[in-house]
Order: structure tokens, then C-alpha cells, then sequence
């Protein structure tokens, strides 16, 4: 026939390497490597499809959100302020 289905829920993406689907909703969908350009996403790699060196550079991207509330020092630097536990004198 050929006719395409039509889906309701669609994966963002595929890998690139395995085409596996992608799906938000997945539990390691924090663990994938998207490259984006221009707001559109260009390649998706997939944990299990990612060498060593990407698998890093996803977790390093994961930790930069860690930093979502570091203010930058004077050198601009993100500084995450350390935690004050009931400090009462
Ligand atoms: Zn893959």
C-alpha cells in the first residue's frame, strides 16, 4: 500500500546512527546528544549509539544546568554560592 500512518505522539528525533526513536518521555532522553542549529534539531545521537568523548560532552552539558543559578565572579566565571545551613549565631 504504502500509505503512511498517521501518528499521534511523534519521537523528536531519531539517532543518527541507529535511528532509534527518541522520546521525551524516555528514560534516558537526558542522556542523549542533540546537536542543534538555529533553534532546529540537526542530529540526535543516542546513548547507546555515543562514543566515550560525546557521552561526556553530554554529561558535561547536563552539569551546565547545575549552574542555571551561579553568578559570575569578576573574572566571569559562573560561581556556585555554597550552602548556608541555618547559619545563626
Ligand atoms: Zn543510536
Amino acid at each position: 500500500m504504502g500509505a503512511m500512518a498517521r501518528t499521534k505522539i511523534q519521537p523528536l528525533g531519531h539517532c543518527s546512527r541507529c535511528t532509534r526513536a527518541c522520546w521525551k518521555d524516555g528514560g534516558d532522553f537526558r542522556r542523549w546528544n542533540g546537536t542543534m542549529s538555529r533553534g532546529i534539531l540537526v542530529a540526535l545521537i543516542c546513548p547507546d549509539c555515543q562514543t566515550p568523548e560525546e557521552h561526556i560532552e553530554a554529561e558535561v552539558k547536563e552539569a551546565t544546568l547545575d549552574y542555571a543559578g551561579a553568578v559570575p565572579d569578576a573574572a566571569g566565571r559562573p560561581v556556585v554560592a555554597p550552602r548556608l545551613e541555618n547559619d545563626q549565631d
